[in-house]
């Protein structure tokens, strides 16, 4: 079979990561010469159905109660059971936390094979090929996934949306799958972070602080000087495991992988791992007090000075902007 399918958690809706999964089944299955299945797992999001049948050639919509929370082991089965009905070459998730949990766990059930963080695809041959960044960004591996289906997780952004649609409009059929009874692990407690409606991945411009700031209250001046913007702070991760910004917005290696117009670094020094987190930022930006910082070699902007004369003559100037 040369089917595509894709699985989005209703939970996370419409959202730009979700348009880029959608673009790219489309336009693997079209290359394959397959159908595109989309799969919805989660509370009924009528609004993310709707959408994709527009552009998918079948809609399946797994909404029941036990998979109303994320529960690993359900929504693993729940995948398994429609992606084993399916029989896809592929299957694409998303680059949430919940589909990089799945991804290898769901290859495994499926007898396939995975990968995560996928840049690019490539069907040549009948072979699936996926592009993603190795040694901190700064190479790029082409893995041939020799096993179907080929389980794939994309980076956000890396994907445009489809902007051709399907001829016509799938019917969405909601399914009732037999689920085992998910007492393997028990959720006990969810903190919620306010984050509000944010999300660092979606955002188009990022001015991200370091431990060069040395302390919690600086990222308050960054937040500020974000707010005349509309951009969103971030941190590196030496400044969130000093706790002076939640780890949720960490970007790099093992934090966000983000692809914003503007990345502004402030104070800092940029790591490999740091700098892999940003390697689809458009431009990038630095302000450090040292000339030989490594972020300078990666910048197409920057300022050699202390941030602490920078950022107040910035929010000036915005301010009048404004005005
Ligand atoms: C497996 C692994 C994964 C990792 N993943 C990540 C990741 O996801 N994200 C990440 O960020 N890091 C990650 N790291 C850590 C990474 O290697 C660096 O340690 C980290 O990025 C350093 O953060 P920093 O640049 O904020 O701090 P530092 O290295 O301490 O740099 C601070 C910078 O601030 C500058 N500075 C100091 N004072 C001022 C001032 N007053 N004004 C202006 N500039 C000033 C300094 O010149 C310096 O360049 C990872 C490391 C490992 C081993």
């Amino acid at each position: 079979m040369n089917d595509v399918a894709i699985c989005l958690f209703a939970e996370s809706g419409y959202d730009r990561a979700a348009q880029g999964v959608i673009g790219a089944g489309r336009r693997l299955a079209g290359t394959l010469g397959g159908r595109l299945h989309a799969i919805t797992i989660g509370t009924h999001n009528p609004e993310l159905n709707v959408r994709i049948a527009a552009v998918a050639d079948s809609v399946i919509s797994a909404d029941q109660v036990e998979l109303a929370e994320y529960q690993p082991e359900l929504c693993l089965d729940a995948l398994a059971q429609l992606c084993g009905e399916l029989a896809p070459k592929a299957v694409l998730l998303s680059n949430d936390t919940y589909s990089q949990e799945l991804a290898p766990r769901l290859a495994h059930k499926l007898g396939g094979s995975a990968v995560g963080d996928g840049i690019e695809l490539i069907a040549q041959d009948g072979a699936i090929r996926v592009k993603r960044s190795v040694y901190g960004g700064k190479a790029v591996a082409t893995i041939e996934l020799k096993r179907s289906p080929a389980v794939i997780w994309l980076r956000a952004r890396a994907f445009e949306a489809d902007s051709a649609g399907s001829a016509s409009v799938a019917t969405v059929r909601q399914t009732r799958l037999n689920l085992p009874s998910g007492d393997r692990t028990r959720i006990i407690e969810r903190k919620a972070e306010s984050t509000g409606e944010a999300r660092l991945e979606d955002a188009r411009v990022i001015i991200s602080g370091g431990r060069g700031l040395g302390g919690p209250e600086a990222f308050k001046d960054l937040q500020e000087l974000a707010g005349l913007v509309g951009a969103q702070v971030a941190a590196s991760r030496a400044a969130c495991d000093s706790g002076w910004y939640p780890p949720s917005w960490q970007v790099g290696q093992t934090g966000k992988k983000v692809a914003p117009g503007l990345y502004l670094a402030v104070a800092i020094r940029g790591a490999s791992q740091h700098m892999a987190g940003i390697s689809d930022a458009k431009v990038i930006a630095a302000i450090n007090i040292d000339p030989d910082a490594p972020i300078f070699k990666h910048c197409q902007f920057g300022i050699v000075e202390d941030y602490k004369k920078v950022i107040p003559l910035l929010r000036e100037k915005l301010a009048a902007l404004q005005k």
